[in-house]
């Protein structure tokens, strides 16, 4: 595929994005229209239904998007062309990921590219039949997922998780319970980890698919955070049975399948960060020049272009480190099973590098605007929330350092 400049930038990336472009206007923005009429909240502030789950007219209007996405071929680009999506390299997916969050902004749009509710890498290990049931359906849209890694007791310690899978026959029967899990209320499948082999380190998981209706699955609690989007929740599992078709992989892969699945969020960082931060930034220096202080623009006074400059900086910093790592981490397989060593330390510094910029950025972004910058529901008032939050989901700042530090140590040891 011929590069067309930039780390990453090839024909295809172009196409995706001029698709991507027209997708906003010819569908989204019909769609966008539809809900505003019906007085129920926007896609990033929705309104909550009693139960304090995103309204069901707003997740019905992403839904829409996603199937028209998934049709369009605009859905999955991340995906294997085996699985029915793009085939995309992470460096393709940056630019893919930073246009669509760029110029979506917080609007519906954003639903059009899978995020952790659509297929991701660690679902292709599915078997034939689940293939066929659960993997084309969500490359389509057809379909959405949970991810259910997190324990009310347990989070960065994944090892020590304490939902537990034992064999039935050919079938497992799932106990235990999950919490904040993204689209626990209306995920179709959930991608459970489970202890399968008590005491045997990373061999002792395994991913399950589990049907979100089958008898014995409990969606709830809702789980509110400050995202205040009515997606996140617990589940419980009581004697439910799987089928080994839905075994993701082999029994015992589902600590480098959490990973998998895990780091394609961290390395999704990237492209968010960017396209937000940018976005953010377009907002500022439109705002800088509009509003007046003492009788001038704001962006005459040298304190306002310090806090453009930092943002800048910010944006180009976080890109830069995604766009750098993403080509490494393309050469050495970003899924592959096992991971290359030098892999985590580059995930990791992705995340956090692009997570602790968008926090800045978002911050100046609400400091720029003043009382309306703390406006509730307000672009920057939303995003700095989802900044904040972003340093701990898809693990914690402190669990980034910890692979930074781990990857150091391990190149330079003298066994090494
Ligand atoms: C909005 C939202 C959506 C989420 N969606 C999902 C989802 O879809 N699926 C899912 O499975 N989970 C999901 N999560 C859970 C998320 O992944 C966890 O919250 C996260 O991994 C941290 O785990 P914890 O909350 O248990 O914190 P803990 O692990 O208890 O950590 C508490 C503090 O201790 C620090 N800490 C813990 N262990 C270490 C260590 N070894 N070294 C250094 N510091 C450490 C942490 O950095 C943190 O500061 C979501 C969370 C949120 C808020």
């Amino acid at each position: 595929m011929a590069a067309t400049g930039e780390i990453g930038r090839t024909e295809r990336v172009d196409d995706y994005e001029a698709r991507f472009a027209r997708f906003l206007d010819e569908d989204v923005a019909e769609l966008e229209s539809a809900l505003a009429a019906k007085d129920v909240g926007t896609p990033a502030v929705p309104r909550l239904d009693e139960a304090g789950r995103m309204h069901p007219e707003v997740w019905e209007a992403r839904r829409e998007v996603q199937r028209r996405a998934g049709a369009a071929g605009l859905y999955a680009p991340h995906n294997s062309v085996e699985a029915g999506g793009g085939g995309f390299s992470r460096t393709e997916m940056h630019h893919v990921e930073e246009f669509v969050y760029r110029h979506s902004g917080l609007g519906l749009g954003l639903a059009a590219l899978a995020w952790t509710e659509g297929p991701n890498p660690a679902i292709e290990h599915c078997s034939d039949a689940a293939r066929e049931k659960y993997l084309t359906p969500l490359v389509r849209g057809e379909i959405t997922a949970a991810f259910a890694n997190t324990e009310p007791d347990v989070g960065s310690d994944v090892l020590g998780m304490s939902t537990w899978a034992t064999r039935d026959g050919d079938d497992w029967i799932l106990n235990g319970r999950k919490a904040w899990i993204t689209n626990a209320h209306y995920a179709d499948v959930l991608q459970v980890v489970a202890i399968t082999e008590p005491g045997a380190g990373t061999a002792s998981l395994s991913m399950f698919l589990v049907d979100g209706d089958a008898p014995g699955v409990t969606r709830g609690p809702d789980m509110a955070t400050m995202m205040n989007d009515g997606l996140t929740g617990g589940l419980t599992f009581e004697d439910v049975r799987i089928p080994a078709d839905n075994v993701v992989g082999e029994i015992g892969d589902g600590f480098a399948l959490a990973m998998a699945w895990i780091n394609w969020r961290r390395m999704c960082r990237g492209g968010m960060d960017a396209g937000w931060g940018a976005w953010l930034l377009d907002r500022a220096v439109e705002y800088a020049a509009r509003r007046r202080s003492g009788g001038a623009p704001l962006a005459d006074l040298q304190s306002v272009q310090h806090l453009l400059a930092a943002m800048d900086a910010d944006v180009y910093q976080a890109r830069a480190t995604s766009l750098v790592a993403q080509a490494r981490l393309d050469e050495l397989g970003p899924y592959a099973i096992p991971l290359h060593p030098e892999a985590p330390r580059l995930i990791s510094l992705i995340k956090i590098i692009n997570d602790e910029a968008f926090f800045r950025v978002a911050d100046n972004a609400v400091q720029l605007r003043g009382a309306r910058g703390l406006e509730l529901g307000s672009p920057e008032e939303k995003l700095f929330r989802v900044a904040r939050n972003l340093r701990i989901p898809a693990g914690t700042t402190q669990i980034q350092r910890n692979a930074i530090a781990r990857g150091l140590i391990r190149d330079r040891s003298p066994e090494s």
